[in-house]
């Protein structure tokens, strides 16, 4: 972690200004890219996005001096699977979160904690580990990172009160349906009714088994159930069909899910539909991790260059899959760059050696970005990545003296 800025309680309170942005991509697919070298954030929320000489940027207790470099909103990583803190037992991973964090991903949301040793079946176990899930994440960020967590799985014998003191207690999310035991299709639709009318929102474990325990869903079945997200549409790994794919995107107007640890042949027939319907604002993506595949701690990034230069789409609308259209499905405020979002920001520039010209050349030919510094809630938490290929050119910062 940065430490310049060693109390970020302190800090949170305080004025960012991030200057000389060379590019600064919004999050939205209206508008990918914004005419704006300037943002000002106060206490962690940005209040102006602009040119330089429109915006207030006196009494700053904080610059960074973009130098030239692309700013763009922190990646929102629409599934993962944690455990509690920072361990994961899938594949014995430690500090997952951090080395995420180090590939630009700043918010991350619980497809379920699937991962959790003796999983509670029953109906008290179930809401007790969700609970426990949600307060854990909600009181301590691992490495500042914002994990949307306790995603209960549907189980046999769970009541429709369940999901009402689930909701009650500050649940938000199902995990994947088709995990659970839950396996009857009208059992699962009636569950999801439950949730959805509670407020919480729902996606399904789409394609065959991913790990022992997870089961088979088939298009029909997912439509039937109707999921809020149709999780992981390219499978986690084994994919459908793209002929179902193709019915699964045409037979609702649900977000469809695009993950890294899934099968890429898939991810990009996914793309090309959905692109051929003139409905990119319903690709979503997450990188299904921890899972059997472990943890790519740069797979949002991969995921992002991938679909741009295989998919032939331009860089710009493909970090908007990874952030303002995530976080819009899951009724977050993060992912756009805008007044009154947090100051949730990646400060990145093309890689050094890249055939690209310029940082979206690059990753439209799939190379992956370096990373020079990651802000949350308008605090540098790391200056540069560790992770990521040396960026081209670095950000700096400096401190208010006093
Ligand atoms: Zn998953």
């Amino acid at each position: 972690m940065i430490d310049l800025f060693p109390d970020p309680s302190q800090a949170r309170r305080r004025k960012l200004v991030v200057e000389n942005i060379g590019l600064l991509l919004s999050g939205r697919l209206e508008q990918p890219i914004l005419d704006a070298d300037t943002i000002v954030a106060v206490g962690g929320t940005i209040t102006a996005v602009g040119k330089r000489a429109d915006c207030d940027v006196e009494d700053a207790d904080i610059v960074v001096d973009a130098r030239g470099t692309t700013v763009c909103p922190g990646l929102v990583d629409g599934h993962t699977h944690p455990t509690l803190g920072e361990h994961s037992p899938r594949t014995d991973n430690h500090s997952w979160i951090l080395h995420c964090l180090h590939g630009g991903t700043t918010t991350m949301i619980s497809a379920g904690e699937v991962h959790v040793a003796g999983r509670p079946t029953d109906r008290v176990g179930v809401k007790a580990l969700a609970i426990a899930a949600q307060r854990s994440f909600a009181a301590a960020r691992p490495s500042g990172v914002k994990m949307i967590a306790g995603a209960p799985l549907l189980e046999e014998g769970l009541l429709e009160e369940d999901f009402r003191e689930l909701a009650e207690a500050g649940v938000e999310l199902v995990g994947e349906v088709g995990i659970g035991s839950v396996a009857d299709v009208e059992t699962a639709r009636t569950m999801v009714g439950w949730a959805r009318a509670n407020g919480m929102r729902c996606l399904t474990h789409t394609g065959g088994p991913s790990i022992p325990g997870s089961r088979l869903m088939t298009a029909e079945e997912i439509l039937a159930i109707d999921p809020d997200v149709i999780g992981h549409i390219n499978g986690g790994h084994t994919a459908f069909a793209h002929s179902e794919i193709r019915c699964l995107c045409e037979g609702c107007s649900r977000a469809i899910e695009i993950v890294h640890n899934g099968n890429a042949f898939a991810a990009l027939y996914a793309l090309r539909t959905a692109a051929e319907m003139g409905q990119l604002e319903r690709i979503v993506l997450g990188t299904d991790a921890p899972s059997g595949a472990g943890v790519p701690a740069l797979g949002m990034l991969r995921l992002v260059a991938m679909l741009s230069s295989f998919g032939e789409l331009p860089a710009e609308q493909v970090f908007c899959f990874a952030t303002g259209n995530t976080a819009r499905v899951h009724g977050l405020a993060q992912g756009i760059v805008a007044p009154d979002r947090p100051a949730d920001l990646v400060v990145m520039d093309r890689a050094q050696g890249t055939a690209g010209r310029t940082l979206l050349d690059s990753v439209a030919l799939g190379d992956l970005p370096g990373i020079g510094m990651v802000l949350i809630d308008g605090v540098p938490v790391l200056r540069p990545s560790r992770n990521t290929p040396p960026a081209t050119t670095l950000p700096e910062a400096r401190r208010r003296p006093g």
